[in-house]
């Protein structure tokens, strides 16, 4: 298990010790796994966190989150899980850096989880583990990876000033981070395998008015190519099954995600797309192991919805914990 002491003092939550015993473990720290921790918290319960990359999860990645309620003018999703995580600190937040491993049922309340080699103990686990991005799978794609293709345009949009960008997916993400690059590139063309874009309406109009957003209706990519870096991208208009090559400078992909489900797969019940199964009161199909945001089965992925599972969740388990 790696422990770190976090940049900025302030936001710097309590480190856990390696091993322990708590009331709550969360295993996840983005927006579910945050407000689950401040709920809990609220509550009194020694509660943990296990995060292996940052706190605030794949939303701090997003440069404007506009439809998180309270912030009318919009917030960074750096912001966002900054300010949750202070909230999560205020109420005495203790965080294990490293990734969980296995998780065990060992008698009553009392589930250990692994991290990096070192046992944790808790009476109730929530797991909040959120998704990651999904890649294409086309030649090009790892090669180049760092080297002109990339799943994040916060941490990279910078490096492609006036350069010609491609944007694979027809999302939310896609066409967000689409409007983002608009700030450094000379041109972004988003490459949408269908002619309607799966994006809310009002993102879709405003990429569909800007003057430095094209599309390539119902094409594919199918290969990257380059050679230090990406130089061109091969794409596969499907419905006349022409093949176009367009010289470009990097490609950004935005094709969903899948869950973070695969430590769990032999544990709790999944869905055909690995999603977890949960209840209302967001139990799964192990007693005292329960589940919120992205990582469960659920219609709507949103920050406000993994937020709200966060709450119901901890209050769950919070129930469990104290039930005689
Ligand atoms: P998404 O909504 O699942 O969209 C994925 C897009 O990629 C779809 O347009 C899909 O095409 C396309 N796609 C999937 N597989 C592909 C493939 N193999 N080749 C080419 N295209 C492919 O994923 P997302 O945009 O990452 O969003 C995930 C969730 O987060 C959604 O619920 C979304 O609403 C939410 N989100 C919300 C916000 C916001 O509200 N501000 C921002 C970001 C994300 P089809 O349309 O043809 O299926």
């Amino acid at each position: 298990m790696i422990i770190q002491v976090a940049a900025k003092p302030k936001l710097q939550p309590k480190l856990a010790a390696g091993g322990g015993s708590y009331d709550l473990i969360i295993i996840g720290g983005g927006p579910a796994g945050l407000a689950a921790a401040i709920y809990a918290g609220r509550n009194r319960l020694k509660t943990l966190i296990i995060e292996k990359m940052v706190l605030g999860g794949q939303a701090s990645n997003a440069y404007h989150i506009e439809n998180y309620p309270g912030f009318p003018e919009g917030i960074s999703g750096a912001e966002l899980g900054r300010k949750m995580t202070e909230q999560a600190n205020k109420l005495g937040l203790q965080v294990a850096w490293g990734k969980a491993g296995g998780i065990k049922k060992t008698g009553n309340k009392q589930i250990e989880v692994e991290v990096d080699g070192k046992t944790m103990t808790g009476r109730a686990v929530i797991i909040a583990t959120g998704s990651e991005n999904q890649k294409l799978g086309v030649p090009g794609e790892d090669e180049f990876h760092g080297r002109g293709v990339s799943y994040c345009a916060t941490c990279d949009g910078a490096f492609y000033k006036n350069k010609n960008i491609m944007v694979i997916g027809g999302g939310n993400t896609a066409v967000e981070e689409a409007l983002f690059l608009t700030r450094f590139a000379a041109k972004v063309s988003i490459v949408h395998r269908r002619d309607q874009l799966r994006a809310d309406k009002i993102l879709a109009e405003r990429a569909k008015g800007h003057p430095k957003i094209y599309f390539f209706w119902h094409s594919v990519l199918e290969e990257i190519k380059g050679e230090k870096f990406v130089r061109e991208a091969s794409l596969k208009d499907l419905s006349t099954g022409k093949k176009l090559i367009v010289p470009i400078d990097g490609v950004f992909v935005y094709i969903g995600s899948k869950p973070g489900t695969e430590f769990v797969r032999d544990l709790v019940k999944l869905d055909d797309q690995g999603c977890i199964v949960t209840d209302d009161q967001l139990r799964t199909s192990v007693e005292g192991i329960f589940a919120a945001g992205d990582v469960r089965q659920k219609n709507l992925r949103q920050i406000v919805t993994a937020t709200a599972d966060g709450a119901i969740a901890a209050e769950a388990a919070r129930e469990y914990i104290e039930k005689s």
